[in-house]
């Protein structure tokens, strides 16, 4: 994947069949599946792939045991559909976690494990294994940091653990693989119109400042919680469809939650789902969901959300956790979606919507990392209709992705030069940030121990990119300030 190669691409003068504008889960699983049936396709993102919420999330495939609790059965049926799926076609991102539901009342092991045996059901021969209903001493054997008074038992049931951000940067691999062109860095500042269709947008190049048009049948709006400000550059005074959730995780040292297995709580004293789950050494708690009144590409938690996680991770973890145990806190954004203006054709699918405008413009957002897929296939079944663009069938169901080749970087070390340089000249990666933060997952894991290491990637990348010591200082400065927004409680 190289950058100066989409841009002179894109800067060619053709008219593609599609423009997806985003670079996260669904805009990378829009533009793979067009690529994989054979369109002309290109991605912008305005920062780096899965720099918004695709890299914030808890990092679980999921059926999404929430839904079937409000008996969604056929949303429940298609998330764990999907999560097969991945399991088959990225093996090497995707692996079975056991999540454990301790229970404190009665009815609540039976409750749990017949609501399980259905999700096992639904899963049929995509299931990822069993589940079943635990005694009190297991249930105490598998988390021995639970509090033992009035435990009756528990339930134990399988789903995926994943890396988002480096599916990410695998599927972005895999689209290139199949012809796609995809920048980083390349924000679409504007809308170009024909006779009242959108054709087409205009890009700014964030590192040159260069601007240029590109021309493209259709245009997708896959940015997450920013798809209103695309849809009124398309349409001005077009009613918002989003509305902004955020969610809020604590990442401590493994000592917390020592032993295999995830915790899952499913309704907290105010009602809200909870997970502590291993990752890479550390335990990740999470997450909150508080509405907040505008988006942004960094979110911060806010002083309440800590308050929150620190008392459920104190109840169900060993050792009091304190705020100075805390390694890292990561914000992200959901976009919940209201119904759209009466000027959209609504398809309000599953827990995903894809609206298009009277221009033309496909809008697609919500849903949830394990259903990417399906919501690439079902832009891109739109995209063909309203592009006139020629009817191929989806092929992503059987597609694998693009592993890294062998050897490459633990996302959970910090990084040598010669993995930085790979990053830069194989995915990438332009900036101290891509790289701690995303290409590794050393920012979530130890923000302090990350920024300790920020002038060194800086350097590496330099060497690389052809930058000079001014550019470095530069890097490793804003990666210093960044990461202080990561620390417990976050500056800024
Ligand atoms: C706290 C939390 C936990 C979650 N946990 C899970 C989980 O465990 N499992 C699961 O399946 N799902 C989970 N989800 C849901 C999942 O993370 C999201 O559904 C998914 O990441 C959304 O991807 P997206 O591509 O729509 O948005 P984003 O990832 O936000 O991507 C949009 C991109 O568009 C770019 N952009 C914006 N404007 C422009 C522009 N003008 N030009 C170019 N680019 C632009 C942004 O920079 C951004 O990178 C979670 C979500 C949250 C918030």
């Amino acid at each position: 994947m190289k950058r100066a190669e989409a841009i002179d691409g894109l800067r060619a003068g053709e008219t593609l069949d599609l423009l997806v504008i985003g670079g996260g889960a669904t805009g990378l699983g829009t533009a793979l599946d067009a690529a994989a049936r054979g369109h002309r396709v290109a991605l912008v993102e305005a920062h780096d792939f899965a720099k918004g919420t695709s890299s914030r999330s808890t990092k679980l495939v999921h059926g999404g045991v929430r839904y079937l609790r409000q008996g969604n059965l056929s949303l429940v049926r298609e998330a764990l559909r999907e999560r097969g799926r991945l399991a088959r076609n990225a093996p090497h991102l995707v692996h079975p976690m056991a999540f454990v539901i301790p229970a404190y009342k009665w009815w609540d092991t039976p409750f749990y494990g017949i609501g399980l045996k259905l999700y096992d059901a639904l899963a049929g021969k995509l299931g990822l294994g069993r589940s079943r209903m635990l005694g009190r001493d297991e249930t105490l054997a598998r988390i021995p940091t639970i509090a033992p008074a009035g435990l009756r038992g528990g339930v134990l049931y399988l789903d995926g653990q994943f890396d988002d951000a480096r599916l990410a940067v695998d599927l972005a691999r895999t689209a290139w693989d199949r012809g796609a062109l995809l920048a980083n860095q390349l924000r679409a500042v504007s809308l170009i119109k024909e006779g009242g269709k959108v054709a087409g947008a205009e890009l700014r190049d964030a590192e040159t400042g260069a601007e240029f048009g590109v021309r493209a049948r259709v245009v997708v709006n896959a940015t997450g919680v920013f798809v209103d400000e695309l849809r009124r550059a398309d349409q001005a005074g077009a009613a918002g469809i989003v509305t902004v959730s955020q969610g809020v995780h604590l990442v401590l040292p493994k000592r917390f939650l020592p032993g295999d297995a995830a915790i899952m709580v499913p309704k907290t004293e105010d009602g809200r789902v909870m997970f502590a789950v291993p990752w890479h050494e550390r335990v990740v708690v999470g997450t909150t969901d508080t509405p907040l009144a505008a988006a942004s590409i960094e979110p911060r938690a806010l002083p309440e959300e800590l308050d929150f996680l620190l008392h459920h991770a104190r109840r169900y973890l060993a050792g009091d956790p304190a705020g100075s145990d805390v390694l890292s806190v990561f914000a992200g954004l959901r976009p919940l979606v209201r119904s759209g203006d009466g000027t959209d054709t609504a398809a309000m699918s599953r827990d995903h919507t894809v609206l298009v405008s009277e221009s033309g413009l496909i809008t697609v957002t919500g849903g949830k990392w394990t259903t990417y897929r399906r919501m690439g296939e079902d832009v891109i079944d739109r995209a063909e209709q309203v592009g006139g663009l020629d009817r191929r069938p989806c092929v992503t169901a059987e597609l694998p992705i693009l592993a890294p080749p062998q050897g490459a970087a633990d996302p959970s070390r910090l990084p040598g030069p010669a993995e930085v340089a790979w990053f830069a000249r194989h995915e990438m990666a332009r900036t101290v940030e891509d790289v701690l933060a995303r290409r590794t997952r050393c920012l979530l894991l130890d923000a302090a121990a990350a920024a300790r290491h920020a002038r060194e990637v800086a350097q590496a990348l330099a060497g690389t990119l052809g930058r000079d010591e001014a550019w470095v200082a530069d890097q490793a400065d804003s990666f210093r300030q960044l990461a202080e927004g990561y620390r417990f409680p976050p500056a800024g």
